[in-house]
């Protein structure tokens, strides 16, 4: 049984409670794509865990949690987070299984992330700054270091020699690292050339905790697949951040869709039995880009801004302000079909108890049409919401633990929205925790 969980959205939208609930019962756990860009909220009885790149298995003691190719593997942070948000908590080391060919995220791709931000001005994109973008995009020009190179050292300082060649002509052509002084500590690492003597260093530092990690994951999920193993694929983002396929290019640099985990964990097509793709009863989305059925009364977003998710919505990474709206049925219906879903799981439904009416987006009206699907960017861009309202239910509803306990205004809202969709909701969650999960 392999099964997907993965975001139909902007992201954020629970998926990492819903994976610490199935991934509790799971004997593999799998990251296949992203990096510590984004963050899953993970509550349960260590307490509130966010976890950035390590998957959401690690507080199941039976579960191998994998780190497949696709993942932009920051090692620094991956340590520091195992440390930080798990052993710290007593939480005994997790059986950890890390792709022999999955590329490192180098200090230097946070330096180029930041640099080219700061370039942009007002026209960057939002990024967390965490080297994503300039780390696909080593890997795809062929300037990337895999972690079976930690193990070669000349071949290592050789690549990074070559890599470091390139990257300062960038750093100083590009950027004019050498023209301005730096003003600050920080200031000094951003505009300095990158020492391949300092990098071969660092990635060597890892050498011996890494060591016993690494495997060849590709062999181990098909042997797991044989013996009819329980695996589940931990998607991060949402569909609408795909590179190919969301608000480009207000997007992510890998894809977060469950089918990538084809090639970002190499397990066969066919294997993927299960894609529970989650979607947020209202949507929240970080960054720049069109977000049409965004609230734009600042007081009514903020309203459900305070009460989303555990702790309002406000960036796992960054702590950013989410920016809120309504659910998008027009994005979200794309965001299922990009996902492939074939169940999904609707959460944060607890959060909208305090409305009277709620707003959902139905269609968008663009050039004065009414429109479905979801269009490419320009025309995004020019879209304008056309909602309708719902009735409330007026009433706390995270103490209720079956679907049938419900207000009936809480259930027609979960039956419009599957309606909307065309894909069943199977799971609704009505609050952080746990236990907080309605079964259909
Ligand atoms: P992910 O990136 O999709 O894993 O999303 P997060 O982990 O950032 O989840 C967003 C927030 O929603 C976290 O603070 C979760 O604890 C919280 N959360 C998840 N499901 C629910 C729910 O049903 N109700 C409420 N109130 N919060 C939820």
């Amino acid at each position: 049984m392999v099964r997907a969980i993965v975001g139909a959205n902007w992201g954020d939208e629970g998926k990492g409670k819903i994976t610490d609930m199935l991934g509790a019962k799971a004997d593999v756990v799998v990251r296949f794509q992203g990096g510590a860009n984004a963050g899953h909220t993970i509550i349960n009885e260590y307490g509130r865990s966010a976890l950035h790149l390590l998957p959401s298995g690690v507080f199941n003691p039976r579960a191998v949690n994998v780190i497949g190719m696709g993942v932009a593997l920051d090692l620094g942070k991956l340590f520091r987070e195992l440390d930080a948000e798990v052993l710290s908590k007593g939480v005994p080391m997790p059986r950890l299984l890390i792709s022999d060919r999955a590329h490192i995220l180098m200090p230097y791709h946070i330096q180029f992330d930041t640099l080219e931000e700061m370039r942009l001005a007002d026209k960057a994109y939002g990024s967390t700054k965490s080297g994503i973008a300039p780390f696909y995009a080593d890997k795809v020009m062929k300037k990337g270091i895999q972690v079976c190179e930690i193990f070669h050292d000349d071949l290592l300082l050789e690549h990074l020699k070559e890599i470091a060649a390139l990257k300062n002509a960038q750093l100083r052509d590009i950027y004019r690292i050498g023209e301005r002084a730096p003003r600050s500590e920080a200031e000094k690492a951003l505009f300095a050339p990158i020492d391949p003597e300092a990098m071969f260093d660092y990635l060597v530092s890892f050498r011996e905790r890494l060591r016993p990690l690494v495997g060849d994951v590709s062999a181990f999920l098909h042997d797991c697949i044989r013996q009819g193993k329980e695996i589940l694929l931990e998607g991060q983002l949402g569909s609408l951040k795909d590179t190919d396929n969301g608000i480009y290019p207000m997007v992510t640099s890998s894809s977060p869709l469950a089918g990538f985990a084809c090639v970002g964990a190499g397990i066969p097509p066919y294997a993927i039995t299960d894609i529970v793709t989650v979607v947020k009863a209202y949507s929240s989305a970080v960054g720049a880009g069109a977000f049409v059925s965004e609230i734009l009364d600042a007081d009514k977003a903020e309203d459900l801004r305070r009460r989303g998710g555990d702790k309002g919505e406000y960036g796992a990474t960054t702590g950013r302000p989410r920016r809120v709206g309504w659910f998008d049925a027009v994005a979200t219906r794309y965001g299922c079909r990009m996902q492939g879903a074939t169940e999904v799981a609707l959460t944060n439904l607890d959060v909208l108890g305090y409305l009277d009416e709620i707003p959902v987006c139905e269609a968008y009206e663009l050039e004065g049409r009414r429109i479905q699907d979801f269009p490419v960017t320009p025309l995004l861009e020019q879209c304008k919401p056309v909602l309708r309202t719902l009735p409330g239910w007026k009433c706390d509803i995270s103490h209720i633990r079956a679907y049938k306990d419900l207000p009936a205004e809480a259930r027609r809202y979960v039956e419009y929205i599957e309606e909307q969709i065309g894909v069943r909701v199977s799971m609704v969650s009505n609050g952080p925790a746990r236990e907080s999960i309605l079964y259909r």
